[in-house]
């Protein structure tokens, strides 16, 4: 039900989408919500999106009160997470004992992928399929997850879709591939700080990239297409989408970080 939990033991078998594990949570389990207490989720930008939306809140409003900020040290980059509560348990915000997950159609993507993992070797994201060719996946088992002793059998790609990370792979692909291709370049090759606060930006709070869209000199110095100014200004996902291209053109060339990396304006603060 949850994500990452600080006991957990991550199995060293590697799964592909088709290989099979038994798994059942529902309300009646005697573990129920305990998931849901002293975890790591790592939020994605599409979480935020949604989160933000459930709960009525700007994307600046939902970072303030609902994450940490982390940086990535494997990639250079700035991540979030969500914050816990300062209680014994140290609980998600979003659980109650007997309910459970009260944003649950809104749940994060590690939510809904535990108890799975997935990791990626490469930046090949297939878009289309929200697929990585080189995906693989493990079991996350903690001692207190009594989900494995049910009777249900799944294969991965029945559980993802089932779960709905299918689309929510797809729409975060070029943020994976940002992060993933940040990590296959030499360490010494770093971005600016600019260039990183212009990450977080367009990656996490997307109500001021907007902003900074429409109301600084963005749009005199790229020329976009009408149809697409358009399209970003209405549509949240497509302006997600529009910032990881943008980003993956402003760092990256051949494979290499552009040399003094072209963020030529300085993110509003
Ligand atoms: S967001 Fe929901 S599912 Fe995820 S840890 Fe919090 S309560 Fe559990
Ligand atoms: S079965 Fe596992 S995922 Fe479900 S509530 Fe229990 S601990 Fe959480």
């Amino acid at each position: 039900m949850s994500g990452n939990g600080k006991e957990s033991e991550v199995l060293p078998v590697q799964m592909g989408y088709e290989s099979k594990f038994k798994f059942k949570c529902h309300k009646g389990i005697e573990c129920f919500t305990k998931c849901c207490r002293g975890i790591d989720i790592m939020l994605t930008p599409y979480d935020i999106l949604t989160m933000k939306k459930r709960l009525d809140l700007t994307s600046e409003e939902f970072l303030a009160i609902y994450t940490d900020l982390h940086l990535l040290e494997s990639a250079d980059l700035p991540v979030v997470t969500l914050k816990l509560l300062d209680d014994d348990r140290k609980s998600c915000p979003f659980v109650q004992d007997k309910e459970g997950c009260t944003i649950y159609e809104d749940r994060p993507s590690t939510c809904r992928y535990y108890p799975l993992g997935m990791g990626s070797l490469s930046y090949t994201t297939d878009q289309e399929a929200g697929e990585a060719d080189d995906a693989f996946f493990f079991t996350v088992k903690e001692d207190h997850c009594l989900g494995f002793e049910e009777d249900k059998e799944w294969t991965v790609a029945e559980w993802r879709e089932d779960q709905g990370v299918n689309i929510r792979d797809e729409i975060n692909a070029g943020w994976t591939n940002l992060i993933v291709r940040k990590k296959s370049v030499p360490q010494s090759m770093k971005l600016s700080e600019q260039s990183k606060q212009m990450f977080f930006l367009a990656c996490y709070n997307i109500d001021k990239f907007r902003q900074f869209i429409f109301e600084s000199s963005f749009l005199t110095r790229h020329k976009l297409d009408d149809a697409l100014v358009e399209e970003i200004r209405n549509d949240d996902i497509k302006l997600l989408k529009f910032g990881f291209e943008w980003l993956k053109s402003t760092f990256f060339k051949d494979g290499e970080i552009i040399k003094g990396d072209s963020v030529a304006q300085a993110p509003p603060k």
